[in-house]
């Protein structure tokens, strides 16, 4: 059959990413997926299943959007592609440049494009130690991040994640990045042994995502603002999960009331429907580069503003504005938090639950009142049967983690959050079943 063709021909010939990749080979796939609609996934058997990541964190604006499709495809037979190296642009570019512009928070209003999160960070990375040089500081060179943080698998963006299992994938890493505990205190000791005349940037999700959806402590971000000027260090905001009405604002850090020096975007920029990502700059930065940079400013992709992928951002921006979906992020993150907070009530393994906006976790815990986790993570296993129920989530049991995590599209109803805890609820019950609880 074609199914069993596709199998054998996905086992031999393609290597995924981030796969187990044992299983893979024994397995085979586990979906094959052929069709979207709104929240939902439909493999090639039919089966139907709610997507409660939005696959990637970037299905913002749901699956299955027609007005996308027509977009990229005027756009190709238009102008497919164009180069805007040097002096050559094109207006789907410079809308789009313009349209971000007006929903970044104050001062950051020029963008450079890449492919994706890792290359816009990668890109930060470079653009904060170029700037620094222009200011005769070449020395200021050092990037500081999170531990548990995530920034993607570019050789800068491997070397500035905290999670270290993402770093020992490969055994020689980036020169001078370093990471630090999530406090306004840590941050400013480490400042201070290093020694800030080293330092060109701090770098941080507003929510960390793959490490399993951690808000920042109290009055975090404030802090590190305060720091970040007191010792002349850039603040980078990674809002490539963040970015695009996922926390209930447009962007993550608006939450904590601080505005950074550039900001990383990608998925939700264009809902995944092409690939796109940037780096945004504040106003101060781009007249710097402008002043100062002698000849060519030495850093492109050639899909830096790929025309196709940027009339897909502009029609993705246009829907999420038209229809409310970073104020549906935040009333429906609410709903789904008070179905975490009954799962909690209902089941003994469901400890700490927490959400911002559409981001949310729950810890798998052993022990309620102490938070003591199981011997063996349990995540695996509830991700399994909520699988069978029909909704699809992450596990994330990186460094101890026993996290549950969930990030649906924001197009999602009161009755489909509803729906996605009815059926968590059951691989949960399930669960406790097979530990005999
Ligand atoms: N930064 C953050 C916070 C991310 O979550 C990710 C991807 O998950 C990246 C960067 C990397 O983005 P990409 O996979 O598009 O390279």
């Amino acid at each position: 059959s074609t199914y069993s063709e596709l199998i054998e021909l996905d086992k031999k010939h393609f290597l995924h990413p981030t796969s187990p990749i044992k299983q893979q080979q024994e397995k085979g796939a586990t979906f094959i997926f052929d069709k979207g609609e709104g929240i939902y996934l439909k493999d090639i058997h039919g089966n139907k299943v709610i997507d409660g990541l939005s696959s990637l964190w970037n299905v913002n604006i749901g699956h299955g959007r027609e007005e996308l499709g027509k977009a990229a495809m005027e756009q190709m037979a238009r102008l497919g592609f164009s180069s805007c190296f040097a002096t050559f642009s094109h207006e789907p570019a410079i809308r789009l440049a313009a349209k971000i512009a007006e929903l970044t928070p104050e001062g950051l209003n020029t963008i450079f494009f890449t492919s994706g999160g890792s290359e816009s960070n990668d890109t930060a990375f470079k653009l904060v130690r170029h700037y620094w040089k222009l200011q005769g500081k070449p020395e200021k060179k050092k990037i500081i991040s999170r531990k548990r943080s995530y920034h993607g698998v570019a050789m800068g963006a491997t070397s500035a994640t905290g999670l270290k299992p993402f770093r020992d994938f490969t055994t020689s890493l980036a020169p001078d990045f370093y990471y630090v505990e999530s406090t306004g205190a840590a941050l400013r000791s480490f400042i201070e042994s290093e020694g800030a005349e080293t330092i060109a940037a701090f770098i941080s999700e507003p929510i960390q995502g793959t490490g399993g959806v951690h808000l920042p402590p109290q009055n975090y971000f404030k802090e590190v603002r305060e720091i970040c000027d007191e010792y002349d260090i850039l603040f980078i905001a990674d809002e490539v999960i963040t970015g695009f009405g996922r926390t209930g604002t447009y962007f993550g850090i608006e939450q904590f009331g601080v505005i950074p020096d550039l900001m990383s975007v990608a998925k939700g920029i264009t809902s995944g429907y092409a690939p796109l990502g940037g780096v945004i700059l504040s106003e101060k930065i781009h007249q710097d580069l402008i002043e100062k940079t002698e000849g060519l400013f030495m850093h492109g992709y050639t899909y830096s503003g790929h025309p196709v992928s940027c009339a897909v951002a502009l029609k993705n921006i246009d829907i999420i504005e038209r229809e409310s979906l970073v104020e549906n992020s935040r009333v429906m993150g609410e709903e789904m938090l008070k179905g975490f907070k009954w799962l909690q009530q209902e089941h003994s393994i469901v400890g700490e639950v927490r959400a911002l906006g559409l981001m949310g976790a729950i810890e798998i815990v052993k022990n309620k009142q102490t938070a003591q986790r199981f011997d063996k993570p349990i995540s695996p296993l509830i991700v399994e049967e909520s699988m069978k129920y029909g909704l699809i989530h992450r596990g994330v049991i990186y460094e101890g983690a026993d996290t549950l995590i969930f990030a649906p599209p924001l197009v999602i109803s009161k009755e489909e959050i509803h729906k996605m805890i009815n059926l968590l609820d059951k691989a949960l019950t399930a669960v406790e079943k097979q530990l005999e609880l």
